[in-house]
């Protein structure tokens, strides 16, 4: 996995003119079995890639945290929301709340999640590759293939697929 997560952002730099050749062409004109085969390149793909020995999204980009998310997460750890705020939260350039730094302060050094229970929303969905209309989140795609090995795959395979 090491190697392949090195190799990761120059390969998604040269996927990326075909990639965006390819969403542009998907969001024009979306097949109508896009959702149905989403779910299928997710799942196939998750079995075959194990997160724990990946963990990149964890150390490289943080996620947004909601406000329902602060609610779960401050309350799991018995604290006042605004603490939890202060403690681990600063607002970004989009006025959202994200994490003071990264690696993630609440990923572990064997890859496990201290908080998987209560995590974020956007830790639970990411990559977001069975999500329902998924050429409506491409430009996110585009950036989320370079930090994402599964994300990476299932594009490649999508492109395999209804490039035909
Ligand atoms: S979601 Fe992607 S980047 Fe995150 S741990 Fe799993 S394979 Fe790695
Ligand atoms: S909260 Fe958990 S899943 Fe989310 S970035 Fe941190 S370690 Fe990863």
């Amino acid at each position: 996995m090491e190697n392949i997560l090195k190799q990761l952002p120059q390969k998604a730099k040269e996927a990326e003119p075909e990639n965006k050749k390819f969403f542009s062409k998907l969001k024009k004109k979306p097949p109508k079995h896009l959702d149905s085969l989403m779910q299928e390149l997710h799942e196939e793909e998750f079995q075959r890639t194990d997160c724990l020995t990946c963990a990149n999204c964890c150390k490289t980009t943080g996620p947004l945290v909601t406000d329902k998310d602060i609610e779960r997460i401050s309350k799991h750890f018995r604290m006042k929301p605004q603490q939890f705020i202060e403690t681990y939260l600063r607002i970004d350039e989009d006025k959202d709340y994200v994490l003071q730094s990264v690696p993630c302060t609440f990923l572990g050094a064997d890859n496990y999640c201290s908080i998987y229970e209560v995590r974020p929303k956007a830790c639970r969905e990411f990559p977001h590759t069975d999500r329902k209309k998924f050429q409506q989140i491409s430009n996110l795609t585009m950036q989320n293939v370079a930090i994402c090995p599964a994300a990476f795959n299932i594009v490649e395979e999508m492109k395999r697929l209804l490039n035909k």
